[in-house]
């Protein structure tokens, strides 16, 4: 793994810290008020004008009472303790036992006002999960229906703003909460006082904001649909519209929670699912938004873990109710941690290689994935239990404007993209027209070199056949005698036969064999004979010179001489001049009585072809009378008589 190192982050931070401490400043504004002790909360000093003040401090608890403000001025009543608020009653300790979620409480708390001539005004949060609220006695909102049981109380998220003038500078504020549908009630989140046009300005703003954000997202999730449903190559474009639509709707069920103020009467269990599943659906979505966009840094197996989880969670939230399921909420924003974790390391790892745009897109996924974290946190019930994260974390619905960084990044990283695509284009264009222009130069060069290839071939080919009629010389040769061999007489004596067929010419063959070489060769040994054999085959190539007269070896220490178009009487004197020339060599043959030199005994073969006869008749003929004079006493010629 690479080890990450903390100042490649730094830019990333200082952006993050602008984000936050910008959007921080609502809460930053507002003063902290003075701890109340007493049931009275004393205002005198604060200055309304500008800014809002939260009633964070110990109010008056009864637990298990739904008290009015007649009940009140009626009697004494005991109260349950003094409790901090905003908190989950589900903390409280009463008798050393942490008091249920489930339940029913009013709330009670004492203020004093410095100037009571001012119209003021009250910012209600979410209260979980229905709540009735009372103005020094009067009856001034409501949230879903107060009850005793689950059966008589409806749920509803419904912050707003309620106003008021108080004649009195003490204003006595009375809230009864019930809560049969979360895990936790009570109320969660501060209450805000301030004067009316403060707080309407403020909650004009949030209101502004958040529609803002979800108009943004709208288009943007449209858009990429859009472009998804031009250009199905890329998934990564459908899973970017998906989350943008996801969070978009988000974007109006958190926070001023617009959706309710649309449909007042909306399905508590119903909202709460839709918001629930918006945000578990997300994770996934940008899972695999993160899966196509950097394949090698976000595995198959890792996207299919997310679907299982994310796809039982989401089974949970659909057919469980909200008191069953909420509890399990927590459970999955760790697990959402541990996603942002893994997720941020491997784009740490993306960023080391130079993938186009890909820091862009990766530094809006820093961003996004951060304030994704802050938001889990800030938004997590269950942190609402550590008092000491609270102060750090206080900045609510910052993921909205990580996304709206996320988003910006995205696109931007797109309009890159597809102006280089069109550069491309444009450059591609410009090097068609080139090759187009070019293209009857090109065509005469290629075809110049076509011909040269074309010689280059033929000269091969020529080369080809030479060797091969080289090599084909060498098969019809004799290799001791360096004389043509039977082979090639056998080839040749049919192609004269048929010459002289058609002419009607005589052929005459010669048949040669040397006297009593057996001996020659048993007395002077093989080395000598093969000498004695090329000395003889020499003479006869010497004398038969004339043209188409042929010399050939036909075997062991037989030759044959073909005399194409020659007579009797020339072939027989032939025969007898090479029977001279031999003896005339005087190899001298010193076997038996004295000294004879080697002599050979020729026959000789004269046909006129015809069709009743063929070359055949003709070496056999010329072959007796070969034999013919062998048996008349050797070194002679014989004639064949027909
Ligand atoms: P004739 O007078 O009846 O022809 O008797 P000959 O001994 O010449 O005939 P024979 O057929 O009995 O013997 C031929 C000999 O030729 C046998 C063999 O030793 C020899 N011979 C055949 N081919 C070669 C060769 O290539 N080199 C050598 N050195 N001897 C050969
Ligand atoms: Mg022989
Ligand atoms: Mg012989």
């Amino acid at each position: 793994m690479i080890p990450i190192k903390i100042h490649n982050f730094i830019p990333l931070f200082i952006i993050l810290g602008l984000f936050w401490s910008s959007f921080c400043f609502p809460v930053a504004l507002a003063q902290s008020s003075p701890p109340a002790q007493d049931p009275v909360l004393y205002l005198g000093d604060s200055d309304l004008s500008s800014v809002t003040v939260d009633l964070d401090g110990d109010w008056e608890f009864y637990w298990d009472q739904l008290l009015t403000p007649g009940d009140f001025e009626a009697r004494d009543i005991e109260k349950t303790g003094l409790f901090p608020v905003p908190n989950a009653w589900n903390s409280f300790q009463v008798e050393g036992e942490n008091l249920p979620g489930k339940g029913y409480a009013t709330y009670r708390l004492l203020l004093e006002v410095a100037d009571n001539s001012q119209n003021l005004g009250l910012k209600l949060p979410r209260i979980f999960t229905s709540y009735r609220l009372w103005i020094n006695g009067e009856e001034m909102a409501a949230g879903g229906q107060v009850g005793k049981d689950r059966s008589t109380a409806t749920p509803q998220y419904l912050p707003r703003s309620v106003f008021f003038r108080s004649d009195d500078p003490q204003v006595e504020l009375i809230i009864q909460v019930s809560n049969f549908s979360h895990r936790s009630g009570g109320i969660l989140e501060s209450i805000e006082l301030g004067e009316q046009r403060v707080i309407l300005t403020q909650e004009n703003q949030r209101i502004a904001y958040e529609l803002f954000l979800f108009g943004a997202l709208l288009i943007m999730g449209v858009y990429h649909l859009a472009l998804f449903s031009f250009r199905k190559k890329e998934p990564s474009f459908f899973y970017f519209g998906i989350f943008c639509l996801l969070l978009g709707l988000r974007t109006i069920m958190v926070g001023e929670i617009f959706f309710i103020r649309l449909f007042p009467g909306f399905n508590w269990e119903i909202a709460h699912k839709m918001q629930t599943l918006s945000f578990y659906m997300s994770i996934f979505v940008m899972a695999m938004f993160f899966r196509f966009s950097f394949p090698r840094y976000f595995s198959k197996k890792y996207t299919r873990l997310i679907l299982i989880i994310v796809a039982s969670f989401s089974l949970l939230v659909l057919f469980t109710p909200a008191r069953i399921f909420t509890p399990v909420n927590p459970v999955f924003q760790i697990f959402t941690l541990l996603i942002a974790v893994v997720s941020i390391r491997a784009l740490y790892k993306a960023t080391q290689k130079r993938e186009r745009g890909g820091h862009l897109i990766i530094a809006g996924a820093l961003v996004l994935i951060i304030s994704g974290v802050n938001d889990i946190l800030f938004h997590s019930i269950l942190m609402s239990d550590f008092q000491l994260f609270n102060p750090l974390i206080r900045t609510g619905n910052l993921s909205s404007l990580g996304l709206l960084a996320f988003v910006f990044s995205h696109s931007l990283v797109l309009s890159i993209r597809y102006s280089q695509a069109f550069h491309q284009n444009e450059l591609l264009t410009v090097e068609l027209q080139d090759i187009n222009k070019n293209l009857e130069n090109r065509i005469k060069n290629r075809t110049e070199e076509l011909e040269i290839s074309n010689q280059k071939i033929s000269q091969q080919k020529a080369d080809l056949e030479k060797a091969n009629q080289a090599l084909e010389k060498v098969s019809f040769r004799d290799p001791l005698t360096d004389i043509w061999n039977r082979r090639y007489f056998d080839e040749a004596v049919k192609v004269e036969w048929r010459r002289a067929l058609q002419e009607g010419s005589p052929i005459s063959l010669i048949f040669a064999d040397i006297d009593d070489f057996k001996a020659y060769n048993d007395f002077y040994g093989h080395h000598d004979g093969d000498n004695c054999l090329i000395r003889v085959g020499e003479v006869l190539k010497k004398y038969s010179r004339r043209a188409g007269e042929m010399v050939a070896r036909y075997g062991g220490e037989e030759f044959v001489i073909l005399l194409p178009g020659t007579n009797q009487v020339k072939a027989l004197e032939l025969a007898e001049t090479l029977r001279q020339q031999v003896e005339g060599l005087r190899i001298m043959h010193g076997t038996g009585s004295g000294e004879n030199p080697v002599t050979i005994s020729l026959g000789v073969a004269t046909l006129i072809p015809d069709e009743h006869n063929s070359a055949r008749d003709l070496v056999a003929s010329a072959d007796q009378a070969m034999y013919e004079a062998k048996r008349k006493g050797k070194n002679r010629v014989i004639a064949c008589t027909p």
